[in-house]
This record gives structure tokens, sequence and C-alpha cells, in this order.
């Protein structure tokens, strides 16, 4: 059961990293983690309509997928004929849900993860690109706190060993986003001073500036 989640983390993953082929930004790898799985590219062109369909492709995957399977339950529903074995739609209904939680839980918008940064783009049509980071990361890391506070709290409540294991895990995720964020946040200071002291001399500075940017984070 375990790898079929993985599965989806790489297909989500792969998302991106097709998205970003379209635009030309190379991808190195495609990082699988504990907590999810990251892809890594050699530059996201900093360009909000572009950073916006290179993050919502990943999300998007899993809706796919998602669709997929629910479409598989309905056809082996109504071709009810065949008694298919019970292990066989547990799998089938585990999967359609862990697609669409693992699409929605990424569009939390939780900056560094997909629906932070596609927050922070939309911010970034109506802003400078470090002011929407600064806005991103900071509502992010609100939420990322809130969600460790409240995964503390039911670790510290719970009697239940499972549930204790989830929260743990939970407060590690958030933990890691909170740190993230921050951490991004001061890279893109930096970056955004230096190419604002670049940019002074036009000329040295020509088309649309390219930005290494930290991978993409997915969380399952
Ligand atoms: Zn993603």
């Amino acid at each position: 059961m375990l790898w079929s989640f993985f599965a989806c983390v790489v297909l989500h993953e792969l998302g991106h990293s097709l998205m970003a082929r379209r635009f030309g930004v190379g991808v190195r790898r495609i990082l699988l983690l504990p907590i999810g799985g990251m892809a890594e590219f050699e530059s996201i062109p900093r360009e909000p309509r572009r950073e916006l369909l290179i993050t919502l492709a990943g999300p998007a995957v899993n809706f796919v997928i998602a669709g997929v399977f629910w479409g598989l339950i309905y056809l082996l529903g109504a071709l009810s004929t065949w008694n298919y074995p019970a292990a066989i739609s547990d799998f089938l209904d585990a999967l359609l849900w862990g697609n669409l939680v693992m699409g929605l839980f990424n569009l939390v918008p939780v900056f560094p993860m997909d629906g932070g940064r596609i927050f922070r783009a939309l911010l970034a049509t109506r802003m400078s690109y470090l002011r929407a980071t600064f806005f991103a990361a900071t509502v992010g890391k609100i939420i990322a706190a809130l969600a460790v506070g409240m995964a503390i709290v039911v670790v510290v409540a719970t009697e239940e060993k499972e549930e204790m294991f989830q929260a743990s895990l939970l407060a590690a995720l958030f933990t890691f986003i909170l740190v993230m964020a921050e951490l991004e946040f001061r890279t893109t200071k930096t970056r955004e001073t230096a190419d604002s002291r670049r940019l002074t001399i036009p000329k040295l500075a020509p088309g649309t500036p390219s930005t290494p940017e930290p991978p993409l984070l997915t969380a399952i």
C-alpha cells in the first residue's frame, strides 16, 4: 500500500517537472522522503504566471489520479455481476482518498508547500517578489506554528498509539515547513537585494531574471 502512495508522490513531482520542462526549466532530481517528495529544479522563472502553472501541475496530477480511481470504483460498482474482493475495493478507495487528501493538503497556503507558492505567485502579480515572499512566508509560518501547537496538544492528550504517532509526524512535518519558510525567505531576501543592485545597471541584466529555487516540497 505504501509503495503506491509513493508512486503517487512521484507522479505529483513529475507533474511539476513536466510543466517546468515545458518552460525550459531543467529538473535536477526527484527526492523521496519519509514525509513526502521534492522536485529539485535548476531554476524557476521569476514570472508569477509560469511559477503558478509549474506549482499547480503537482496537485492537478493528484486530482486526475483521484478522478481515474473514482471512475474505476464507479465502473466496478456498475458491473457488480463480478463480486470482486474487498481488498481491491479497499485499495482503490485508499488511493482515491489518498490522492484527494494529498492534492488538497498541498494546496493549503503554507509556504513553501505548493499552496504557499501559489499564494506567493498571486501576491507577486500585485507587489514586489520580496514583499510577496514575506507575506506568503509569514502566513505560512503562522499556520504551521498553529498546526504544530495543535499536533502537540493531540500527542499529549491522546491515549491511542496510532493517533499519537500521526500527530507526532504532523508536528515534525510542520516544524520542518516552519524552518524551510524562514530559510527560503532569507534566501529570497539576499538574492533580491543582490539583484536590485545589479539592476541599477540595466545592460547587465538582460531578459527575465531566472532564480535558483529551493525544491518544491510535497507532503503526504
Ligand atoms: Zn508539489
